[in-house]
């Protein structure tokens, strides 16, 4: 009876020890969440709300897909308006345009606009592909984010403390053909996308270069602190990722719209992808890159939502067998330590974005 009592306290004991270190599917909704990356471009409160279901916070971000600044206001002032209206929920970042380049008051009017934005509160500043991918100046020169009238605008983005949010280049993907590519979800952009497959456009600077000029960027400015998105470009080798993390201690990545890659290597090694995370846990921040343009059905945008969430929270916390729209074949979850949850999904936005510094800390 003594033995029997003993076994039954040692089963007690070690399912309280498991259940202690690491979170369950049920979870989910009760842990605190930042969403590093979203884009909310409408003022219905659609996305605000699933949010506050899902316990996710916010940021929402400005790109300059178009290249206007009449763009650029628009954004920005949808993104003003969610968190006036909802300062608990989220939190924003600005952008700036690059449409009048040439114009000798382009840096000055730029330096005013993001001025502006930071007074405001943006706790970031990004820069997209079109740097480095689209745009030219008057001469018909490409021009890359390690341009030295860019110098000033990372001088002073050091000096106050605000990070920058950099998508530069592309995933490796978006240089092979369509075939090649190990996602489904790039080979449906790709495809939707030609402008930005460059497979396609071999007289545009390479994978290699665009990565290049980023890192000569980033040796420039060793005090600028930088989030790359989409896993800073590297989404296809956890180990090259690990390398840059390495070289620039100011850096960490998001994720967003890269879960699949991760997904991928998972399939490929998941021990690796497992170690990786637990040993650049103050790192990586979670993103999914969501975004709301206002078309789809309400209900249609939740469900959205919910399940890219939903998924994501699984592939980290659990170890289940799982499969994805985004790849073939099965990967299993990663079944992180709580610590690691935690930082990936809340204390890491806090800490490399300043985020929502006046709620209480964990
Ligand atoms: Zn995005």
């Amino acid at each position: 009876m003594r033995n029997y009592l003993f076994v039954l306290m040692l089963i007690a004991l070690t399912s309280c020890t498991k259940n202690t270190n690491y979170y369950t599917l049920n979870d989910f909704e009760k842990v605190d969440k930042i969403d590093v990356h979203i884009h909310i471009n409408t003022n219905r409160d659609v996305f605000v709300e699933q949010a506050r279901k899902d316990n996710f916070r916010l940021l929402n971000i400005v790109v300059d897909i178009s290249n206007t600044e009449e763009e650029i206001v628009e954004k920005y002032n949808y993104r003003l308006d969610t968190k006036t209206r909802y300062p608990e929920v989220s939190e924003f970042a600005t952008s700036f345009s690059m449409q009048k380049w040439d114009d000798p008051d382009w840096l000055k009017n730029t330096m005013n606009w993001l001025d502006k934005g930071i007074n405001e509160g943006a706790v970031g500043v990004k820069v997209w592909k079109n740097i480095g991918m689209v745009f030219k100046d008057k001469n018909g020169v490409q021009v890359m984010i390690d341009d030295p009238k860019f110098d000033a605008i990372f001088k002073m983005l050091t000096k106050r403390k605000i990070t920058l949010i950099g998508h530069l280049g592309e995933p490796k993907n978006c240089w092979l053909p369509l075939d090649e590519m190990t996602t489904n979800n790039d080979k449906k952009y790709f495809k939707e996308y030609p402008q930005y497959h460059m497979y396609k456009h071999p007289d545009l600077p390479s994978y290699e270069e665009q990565i290049a000029a980023r890192d000569r960027m980033l040796d420039k400015n060793p005090d600028l602190v930088f989030m790359g998105v989409h896993l800073g470009s590297l989404e296809w080798s956890v180990d090259e990722l690990a390398k840059r993390l390495d070289k620039y201690p100011n850096m960490s990545v998001d994720m967003a719209a890269r879960i699949g890659q991760l997904f991928y290597q998972t399939k490929e090694d998941r021990e690796k992808v497992r170690q990786f995370f637990i040993k650049y846990q103050d790192r990586l921040l979670y993103g999914t890159d969501l975004q709301d343009f206002g078309k789809m059905s309400a209900i249609e945008k939740q469900t959205q939502m919910h399940d890219y969430w939903i998924r994501d929270w699984e592939y980290f916390v659990t170890n289940n067998i799982m499969t994805s729209e985004l790849l073939d074949g099965e990967f299993q979850g990663l079944h992180l330590p709580k610590e690691v949850v935690d930082k990936i999904y809340f204390k890491n936005a806090r800490k490399w974005l300043k985020m929502f510094p006046n709620q209480q800390e964990k």
